[in-house]
């Protein structure tokens, strides 16, 4: 395992999936019965979360001291009581049994989850705004908060798998292989054709190579039109099929900016549930230096220097203008941030 990756936003998930037990009958009896069962409740696909002022915030950051917090729910809340009457299923996340973080100067609200089931619900349809306005939690963007406060590291990966998990079932309520209805099985862990034509389908992730280009001293980095001005990024892009990861890093590079690469070495990987992408990130050394750049994907493409690249990432922590690098919750970030630092990584 590279410890690395335990350190990106949306890993580190102290969650048991139980997945050699989620076909067994006791297994859905206990949480039946069970009083050790916490919701985690989605509405219109932004989960339920409550804001608090957090206790010992860093210096430095341009972020507000405010930490984004699970708002778990028990199952005899008479809104959870109404979710579940109309039929609709929980899906079983796991089982909390990971201690909890320390990286976080606060005492994380979810010490109330330690050994519970924890479940996501979707309450779309079934709550109105009305409801929603009565209780201390509220509806918030996942995506947008990232960048304004902070999340308790193992909440988050809590959060980037509840997230991916109801979207994969809300986009495939119906077989891809005959269209007849699909139907929950595993307790939320795979859907099954209700025709009897055999296809079960299983949560998947896309994977997308994100690579730092190093050629010495410099590092490739890019910028889409669509990104806040003065962002620039290292190079990414989704996997296609019959592509091996090289491949992939080789091509998509290749078609962004002309730059050639050679030798790649593996980072870190960062799950991303904007709807449920894998992020693999990797070093590679550059064997070509004239960039062309593909007005397609990108606006423009430049190699920096570290010094650049540096006072880059420092102008997005502490939201000065200037150049800026990719923001410090992404894997871009860890790997502008092995560049900057001389990890042997980045030495070919
Ligand atoms: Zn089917």
């Amino acid at each position: 395992m590279n410890d690395k990756g335990l350190l990106n936003t949306f890993s580190r998930s102290p969650l048991d999936r139980l997945n050699n037990h989620r076909n067994q009958a006791s297994l859905v009896e206990e949480c039946e019965k069970s009083n050790q069962v916490r919701y985690v409740i989605f509405f219109q696909r932004e989960p339920l979360l409550k804001l608090q002022v957090e206790q010992g915030h860093p210096e430095g950051t341009a972020k507000s001291s405010e930490q984004a917090h699970i708002a778990w729910f028990t199952k005899e809340h008479h809104l959870v009581q109404q979710i579940l009457e109309t039929g609709r299923q929980a899906l079983l996340l796991g089982k909390w049994t990971e201690p909890h973080s320390q990286c976080t100067g606060d005492a994380s609200s979810s010490s109330e989850v330690m050994d519970k089931y924890c479940f996501v619900l979707d309450a779309t349809g079934v709550w109105d705004s009305d409801q929603i306005a009565q209780i201390e939690a509220q509806p918030m963007n996942i995506r947008s908060l990232l960048y304004k406060v902070r999340f308790d590291p193992q909440e988050a990966a809590v959060l980037a798998h509840a997230q991916s998990l109801l979207e994969f079932h809300a986009r495939h309520q119906y077989c891809g292989k005959c269209g007849v209805a699909t139907r929950v099985e595993g307790m939320g862990s795979k859907r099954v054709c209700s025709s009897g034509c055999g296809m079960e389908w299983f949560p998947r992730s896309d994977p997308v190579i994100i690579v730092a280009v190093v050629n010495g001293d410099y590092l490739l980095m890019g910028r889409q039109a669509s990104w806040p001005i003065g962002r620039y990024s290292v190079i990414a892009g989704f996997m296609e099929h019959g592509e091996s990861i090289e491949d992939a890093i080789y091509r998509e590079v290749k078609e962004e900016t002309f730059i050639q690469v050679g030798r790649c070495r593996y980072h870190s990987s960062q799950p991303w549930p904007f709807p449920y992408s894998l992020m693999l990130g990797f070093v590679a050394e550059a064997s070509t230096q004239t960039i062309q750049v593909d007005k397609h994907e990108l606006e423009d493409a430049k190699w920096f220097s570290r010094e650049q690249v540096k006072e880059m990432l420092s102008n997005q922590r502490q939201g000065t203008s200037g150049l800026r690098g990719p923001p410090p919750q992404s894997i871009a970030y860890e790997l502008c941030h092995a560049f900057i630092s001389g990890d042997e990584i980045c030495h070919f």
